[in-house]
């Protein structure tokens, strides 16, 4: 079509929205592409006096898929005007693509609709048939597509309309959504407070209690400490004085009274070594037992128990071994502690063994001194074993006798020396105590 008066807006007006909705834009896109070609038309009416209009409809070789496309040719070198320039911005959203194209005596003016997916496929037939039924319908007057403009200008403000009520809804939701999700925030912080007050007043608590229980276990120490220091003196004296009735030079005793003596004598010597081991455990416990470091030969230290040990292993089913450590078998510790600790040890292995051997051995393991005393007695069953570290703990059903003890204490010895004591056994086996000590001392 050529654009020349202009009335000729009306007309390419009118067949550009004849073509796009004959070949199958939806209703706005029609809306949009022919008021985006009547625009850039009064333009070049007014600034070139006119342009060749054409009608293209198929696949696009950009890619967009099937299009519409519309070519205004004007003569010579066009430019829209600076208002013009912001028309073409407005125009660029009415339609896919928006060129233009300077040739040698015109320019190209190109815009591009691309159709929906669900278009017919504009074959050879439906294009030679389409055109044949636009060439088949009369031109309108400018009065009606005026008619038709504003027919269309209304439906575009009521859609404008309702997309504005929609978002003043979408806003409204955003509000009240916002308000939920402060007031939900608002309540996270205050249980988050009132969770950390109340983990903080715990903590308080806790602290409390612990003092309580050291204030409690001090006076635990304090109280053992007095009460077997008191008891000291008159057990003595009792043991002192069965001596003394037992003597031969004291007055005759009926063999009645003799056996009577020797009991109250025994009972007494038992009660003297009760006292005696609650006051190294509370001695060791409150942090009174001064650790002399000296340099300590190990085969010293075995030697001996090896000789004062001798007299308690009296049956004959059960042998003690103590090998001899390995060269140069010294070691930073205190000597009488170490040794109290391995006759512990060494013992209770006579104490509950019943047949087979007792044995202790030194192994040097890097910087570690490993002793170990291993007996062939009863075992201590798994669930025992972290128990008979408790003070005054036994394993029942074991005839021996004993205090309970022997091992707490020892235990807080191997600890003041710097090391630890662990126990490995097998019920009907036999039991292994291990003291791991440094070398060079704690
Ligand atoms: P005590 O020997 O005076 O009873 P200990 O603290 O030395 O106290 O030992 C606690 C308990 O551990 C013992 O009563 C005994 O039941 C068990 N026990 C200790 N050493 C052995 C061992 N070598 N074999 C089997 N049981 C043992």
């Amino acid at each position: 079509m050529s654009l020349r008066v202009e009335h000729d807006i009306f007309m390419v007006r009118q067949r550009g929205r004849e073509v796009a909705a004959a070949i199958g834009l939806e209703y706005q896109d029609q809306i949009r592409i022919v008021t985006a070609l009547s625009e850039v038309a009064r333009q070049l009416l007014a600034r070139a006096g006119g342009a060749d209009v054409t009608f293209r409809a198929g696949p696009d070789p950009g890619g967009l898929g099937q299009i519409l496309r519309i070519d205004l040719v004007a003569s010579g070198a066009v430019a829209l005007s600076e208002r013009g320039r912001g028309y073409a911005a407005a125009v660029e959203r009415l339609v896919d693509r928006l060129e233009t194209v300077r040739e040698d005596r015109s320019t190209v003016f190109r815009m591009s609709r691309r159709l929906p997916a669900s278009a017919p496929v504009l074959n050879r037939e439906r294009l030679t048939d389409l055109r044949a039924r636009l060439a088949d319908k009369l031109p309108g007057t400018p009065l009606e597509e005026l008619g038709l403009q504003n027919e269309q200008l209304v439906t575009a403000l009521d859609e404008v309309r309702s997309q504005r009520d929609e978002l003043a809804v979408l806003n409204e939701e955003l509000r009240e959504t916002n308000h939920g999700v402060m007031a939900l925030y608002s309540q996270l912080s205050e249980e988050l407070e009132a969770t950390n007050q109340g983990v903080v007043a715990l903590y308080a608590e806790l602290d409390e209690k612990s003092a309580q229980l050291r204030a409690a276990s001090e006076a635990k120490s304090r109280f053992l400490a007095n009460v077997s220091h008191e008891l000291r003196a008159p057990v003595t004296a009792i043991i002192g004085l069965g001596r003394l009735l037992t003597d031969s030079s004291s007055e005759p005793l009926t063999g009645e009274q003799a056996r009577q003596v020797g009991l109250i004598r025994s009972s007494a010597s038992d009660l003297l070594s009760l006292v005696n081991e609650l006051l190294d455990l509370a001695k060791a416990e409150s942090g009174r037992l001064e650790v002399s470091w000296a340099d300590v030969d190990l085969k010293v230290v075995f030697g001996q128990l090896r000789g004062t040990l001798r007299a308690l292993a009296t049956r004959p089913e059960v042998e003690l071994v103590v090998e001899e450590p390995p060269q140069p078998a010294t070691i930073r510790s205190d000597e009488v502690l170490l040794a109290q600790v391995l006759r512990n040890l060494l013992h209770n292995g006579l104490k509950f063994t019943e047949r087979g051997e007792v044995r202790m051995r030194a192994e040097r393991s890097g910087d570690q001194w490993v002793l170990s005393v291993t007996d062939t007695g009863p075992g201590i069953p798994a669930e025992l074993q972290g128990r008979i570290f408790e003070e005054f703990y036994q394993v029942p059903g074991r005839s021996a006798a004993g205090t309970g003890l022997g091992l707490p204490y020892a235990k807080r010895l191997v600890t003041l020396l710097g090391g630890t004591l662990d126990l490995t056994s097998e019920p009907g086996r036999g039991s292994t105590f291990v003291v791991s000590l440094p070398a060079a001392g704690g």
